[in-house]
């Protein structure tokens, strides 16, 4: 498994600006922390966690055959 050496070549490149150096994350993004370090335990946690949050957020999105 290859892993990220923090050199930050990315940051930059993400057209969504979607990528933040982990002590420079928007407080609104913290809860993803916990997300992202959850891919090591499997895409089962990863969509529990991600399920919660949509809940817990409120956040929706139509199914992909409505968009
Ligand atoms: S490009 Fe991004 S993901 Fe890849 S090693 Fe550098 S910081 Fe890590």
């Amino acid at each position: 498994m290859e892993e990220c050496i923090d050199c930050g070549a990315c940051e930059p490149e993400c057209p969504v600006e979607a990528i933040f150096p982990e002590d420079a994350l928007p407080d609104k993004w913290e809860p993803f922390v916990k997300i992202n370090y959850a891919y090591g335990d499997g895409m089962g946690v990863v969509n529990q966690l991600t399920n919660a949050y949509a809940a817990e957020h409120n956040v929706q999105s139509p199914p992909l055959e409505a968009r």
